[in-house]
């Protein structure tokens, strides 16, 4: 076996979070070997490229909004890219009972479309929920419980509980308060009433714009590599670990599985971003029997999507759009044209279509052209594209997609999460490797936090991705390359500053 016993930090998973930490860990002069198993890097945030006939497509895995408060990141991004990262306006919408709602929500526009009768009745379970609260409130366990008896059952129903069902698997009333508390925030109908009055103007704020890379989310962690490769770290693709030894709170060798054969590798320390779940199994030795179970107790929502490559100029003006009902199979598109005209070749368009399931399901055994059929006639119902329209049919799957926030999940992930931090050289960090809900923004601090770490024999501290508050509110950070990229052939006309929710909603 092929030995390496250098003072190198050991990266587990080529992700936003592992190619953060790898980028600091490099800048500061340090040795890094970066371990993936894909043959390329990003992990849920890199931008896959079709070559076809007519040219190239390029799509993410699902829209990919950078949004973060954090003006370090937006400098960390820009020196990566400089005028490749770009404002786009933004317009995202969803589909209930045939009609489209703008989303974030705008009171006019709902109540435009819902007309008078299902009005009074969001009021009327609105203004019972409420008194409620005054007079004998709800015992609030689950995420059901909290969307009910803070917007009333008839809106919680209309946009909120069907949705998340889809995206879940498992019924409302069994996922936890934490993902509401997260993603819903102190969010209010009566804030959301007031901002309709309040007058529209000033900065954009992160409702309106976001940043892009031109070429794809991906582009962030493609100029990473290249800043390891030509500074001579290494990145191992196509490879995973097989063991993870440890001696006295130390881990001391990990064996690593590469195209080439087997690699003992001795770091100094370990950064993992791998799924928890996945990178337990490989301690030797084993962890404690109690966190082993607390790891074979979290579970992975997963993943397959279809890309349709489309011989049209554009289908629609939106960069994503929610499909909440549950007769339609699929829970959410988006239109990588919207993000950047670099997606597609001139007068074409795609489609990347996103259905959640379980690994072994279905929906996940469906081939794409069983997936294509099932979806076809919503998108000739809506007209968006005819069957003759599409060019070619892509099919992708990914696993380890989104934590299932369950009832009992906190719990678990403290019990694994307090093994692996005690860990003297070993941190765990990113998506899948804290088992947290978290976007590109959170992953990537996290990577950042544990080079500081490392780098300044820091104490990690565990904050990213736990804040509560609206982050939709803020207003983001200048940066010298704040340029709107040119809105794609369609006149997209003004995006007017929503009136809507706050939340975080783009990878949901
Ligand atoms: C549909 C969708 C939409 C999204 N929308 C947004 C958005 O709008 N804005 C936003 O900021 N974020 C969005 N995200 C979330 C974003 O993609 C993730 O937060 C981010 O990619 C997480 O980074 P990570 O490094 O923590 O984990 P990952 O991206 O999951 O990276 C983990 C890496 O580890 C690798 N790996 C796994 N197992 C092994 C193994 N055994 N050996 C070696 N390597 C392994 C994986 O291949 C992967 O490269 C979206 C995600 C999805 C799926």
């Amino acid at each position: 076996m092929n030995e390496e016993n250098v003072n190198t930090t050991l990266i587990l998973g080529a992700g936003p979070a592992g190619m953060a930490a790898a980028m600091e860990l490099h800048t500061a002069g340090t040795r890094v070997h970066v371990i993936e198993k894909d043959t390329q890097v990003g992990g849920l945030a890199k931008t896959l490229t079709f070559k076809e006939d007519v040219g190239v497509f390029r799509t993410d895995i699902g829209p990919h909004r950078f949004y973060s408060k954090n003006p370090y990141l937006y400098k960390f991004i820009e020196n990566l890219l400089q005028e490749k990262w770009q404002k786009v306006p933004r317009l995202t919408r969803f589909f209930i009972g045939g009609t489209f709602y703008h989303y974030p929500i705008r009171l006019g526009d709902v109540l435009k479309k819902i007309g008078l009768w299902n009005a009074c009745r969001i009021l009327w379970d609105y203004l019972c929920e409420r008194t409620r609260k005054y007079v004998h409130p709800r015992t609030v366990h689950s995420f059901e419980d909290y969307v009910v008896s803070t917007f009333g059952r008839t809106l919680a129903e209309f946009n909120m509980l069907n949705y998340t069902e889809k995206i879940w698997g498992i019924p409302c009333n069994q996922i936890s308060i934490d993902w509401a508390v997260q993603r819903i925030g102190n969010l209010s109908v009566v804030a959301t009433i007031k901002k309709m009055f309040i007058k529209r103007g000033g900065p954009k704020s992160l409702v309106d714009t976001f940043y892009y890379p031109s070429e794809g989310t991906g582009l962030i962690y493609e100029a990473i590599k290249e800043k390891l490769l030509t500074g001579n770290q290494q990145l191992s693709l196509e490879s995973e670990p097989v063991t993870i030894e440890h001696v006295n709170g130390a881990v001391t060798q990990v064996t690593i599985r590469t195209p080439q054969g087997a690699k003992l590798i001795r770091p100094a320390y370990v950064v993992n971003s791998i799924p928890l779940t996945r990178c337990i199994q490989l301690f030797s030795p084993t962890p404690p029997e109690h966190v082993i179970r607390a790891a074979q107790s979290l579970r992975f929502r997963s993943q397959v999507y279809l890309f349709l490559t489309v011989n049209k100029p554009s289908i629609t003006t939106d960069n994503w759009i929610y499909f909440p009902d549950k007769d339609i199979p699929f829970g959410r598109i988006s239109e990588m044209r919207n993000f950047s005209s670099h997606m597609c070749p001139n007068g074409m368009t795609s489609l990347f279509v996103e259905f959640f399931c379980f690994k072994g399901d279905t929906i996940w055994n469906a081939s794409k052209e069983e997936l294509f059929e099932m979806s076809i006639d919503t998108f000739e119902k809506i007209h968006f594209f005819t069957r003759q329209d599409v060019l070619n049919i892509h099919l992708l799957k990914k696993e380890h997609v989104y934590p299932i926030y369950d009832l009992h999940y906190a719990k678990h992930v403290q019990t694994v999460l307090e093994w692996t931090d005690s860990f003297s050289n070993f941190y765990t960090i990113g998506r899948p490797g804290r088992f947290r809900y978290t976007n590109q923004d959170h992953s990537l601090e996290m990577g950042i936090h544990a080079a500081a770490c490392i780098l300044n024999k820091q104490k990690w501290q565990d904050t990213f991705g736990k804040e509560d508050e609206y982050l939709e509110q803020g207003h983001i950070p200048e940066t010298t390359t704040n340029e709107t990229s040119t809105p794609p052939q369609k006149d997209r006309g003004p995006v007017a500053t929503s009136s809507g929710s706050g939340r975080r909603d783009s990878d949901r």
